[in-house]
């Protein structure tokens, strides 16, 4: 039939695209699919979503025709060009208020084009983060949209109904305007980033320093899952620690040393150092990543360069250990998430968006890679005193900061003694030193950039609000 009766239209059935909408149509939603290889829409519908709530459109304008209005139609391709020539194709079979919602892992300067673009012409954009994978867009994924502002009560009962809850919240709220949703998206990437390069330096520390086989470290993470740090990629470590091949030994340890990136944790990066937000522990865990893939390179230098000569260094107590090593750990965790909180107010700034923190801790509460009980925490934070500065300054932070400070002290130093390389962990600690120190040794270095360039000072005793760092010309 040609009449319009979907509420909702989907382009792209690849595995986040099928899957979200099974979702949406599970919802009591009628979804519309489309494909640029058609053959795919055929398939889908004889298959997957067989007896749901989904019909098929041979070509855009068919879905468009489909569609209720105002038209809601979700892009779920490849980032890139793509998504510009879904866009070029649906312009025509549109009319004015009609959304177009790109679903895609964007960037977000893409997004802010994206959304002028479309606004201008009298369309609505929405850019929308997705995370959680395959399994969040069937069951909840964690949504993060941001665009045009006009858009999002039409989307809203959609987006809240097919989302992940977490304590009984939807894990999706409207960001911000133009391409708030996707850098906020990259940002909960490039934390990922960050977790996992912390978790990992846990692993080695456990595995190197203390020498504990695989069980015995998925012990200590399913130890640590119980408390504070419970979360998704603590979760999935402990069942990936204690997973064996067809052999019976740990797969883990066969799998090679070289890891991969899709440039998320890059842009997020990037992103800091063109704010000028000292974004440490994300920069490390990309730059780490970096190093591992030297393999060839590192195992020529395993032969030339020799670590500590103390090789015989012994911790006696390993659960004791174990235990600070869980502190250092929640503590390194939680300067990453003030930093990405750092960054996001700048951009904030930077671009004009209304952020709004605790709805951002409240996205990634559940659904999304990174979910964890301590987002919910910060979320309270932020709840609690919308116009917090940092997140460190939050007392039940700062307590647990203090609580945590001479273990992680304590590991950083045992880690270093014994040649165990911790970038994410000791630059949490020397990003936690140098923030809470009124001064710095800058006004040295003022006096070098003085000496040889006449870049000029000024004197301690002269007030100066924090400029951007980017607008400093002295
Ligand atoms: P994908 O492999 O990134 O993309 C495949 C889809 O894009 C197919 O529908 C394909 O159509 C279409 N496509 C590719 N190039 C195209 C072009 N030049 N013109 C038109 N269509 C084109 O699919 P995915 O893994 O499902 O991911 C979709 C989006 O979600 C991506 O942006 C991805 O980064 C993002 N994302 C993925 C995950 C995940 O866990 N996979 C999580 C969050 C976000 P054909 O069938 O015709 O080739």
């Amino acid at each position: 039939s040609d009449t319009a009766i979907a509420d909702f239209g989907l382009i792209g059935l690849a595995v986040m695209g099928q899957n979200l909408i099974l979702n949406v149509a599970d919802h009591g939603f009628t979804v519309v699919a489309y494909n640029r290889t058609v053959e795919k829409v055929d398939r889908f519908l004889a298959n997957e979503a067989k007896g749901k709530s989904v019909i098929g459109a041979r070509s855009v304008e068919e879905l468009c025709r489909k569609l209720k209005k105002p038209r809601k139609i979700m892009l779920l391709v490849k980032a890139g060009q793509a998504v510009d020539d879904f866009i070029e194709q649906i312009i025509p079979h549109i009319e004015s208020g009609d959304i177009i919602i790109d679903g895609g892992n964007s960037h977000f300067p893409d997004s802010i084009r994206r959304s002028k673009y479309l606004e201008q012409k009298g369309f609505s954009f929405i850019g929308c983060g997705v995370s959680g994978g395959e399994d969040g867009a069937r069951y909840g994924p964690s949504l993060m949209p941001g665009g045009s502002p006009a858009a999002w009560p039409h989307v809203k009962p959609i987006f809240q109904a097919i989302c992940a809850k977490a304590d009984n919240e939807p894990c999706c709220d409207w960001v911000g305007e133009t391409g708030a949703g996707h850098y906020v998206k990259m940002v909960h990437n490039g934390i990922e980033y960050g977790d996992m390069q912390l978790i990992c330096e846990a692993y080695h520390i456990m595995k190197e320093g203390l020498h504990l086989g695989a069980d015995e470290i998925a012990n200590a993470f399913a130890g640590w899952n119980e408390g504070d740090l419970n979360s998704f990629l603590i979760e999935i470590t402990r069942d990936i620690m204690r997973f064996k091949d067809s052999d019976g030994t740990p797969l883990v340890e066969k799998i090679k040393d070289t890891a991969g990136q899709k440039g998320t944790g890059k842009w997020t990066a990037i992103s800091a150092l063109d704010l000028g937000v000292p974004v440490t522990l994300i920069g490390e865990a990309v730059f780490a990543r970096t190093l591992s893939s030297l393999k060839n390179e590192r195992v020529r230098a395993s032969e030339i360069l020799s670590g500590p000569a103390s090789s015989g260094h012994q911790i006696v107590d390993k659960n004791e250990f174990v235990k600070k090593l869980g502190q250092a750990l929640y503590a390194s965790k939680l300067v990453s998430y003030a930093q990405g909180f750092m960054l996001m107010r700048e951009a904030a700034k930077e671009y004009n968006w209304n952020l709004n923190n605790a709805g951002i801790a409240l996205m990634w509460r559940g659904g999304c890679i990174i979910r964890s009980a301590f987002l919910g925490k910060i979320k309270e934070a932020y709840t609690n005193n919308p116009a917090l500065e940092n997140l460190l300054f939050d007392p039940f932070f700062k307590n647990a900061i203090d609580n945590a400070q001479s273990s992680w002290r304590y590991v950083i130093s045992q880690a270093i003694v014994m040649g165990i390389p911790i970038p994410a962990f000791s630059t949490a600690l020397a990003f936690y030193d140098g923030y809470r120190h009124a001064r710095l040794p800058a006004n040295l270095l003022q006096a070098q950039r003085d000496y040889f360039g006449a870049h000029t000072f000024r004197y301690l005793d002269e007030y100066t609000d924090d400029k951007h760092p980017k607008d400093r010309d002295v």
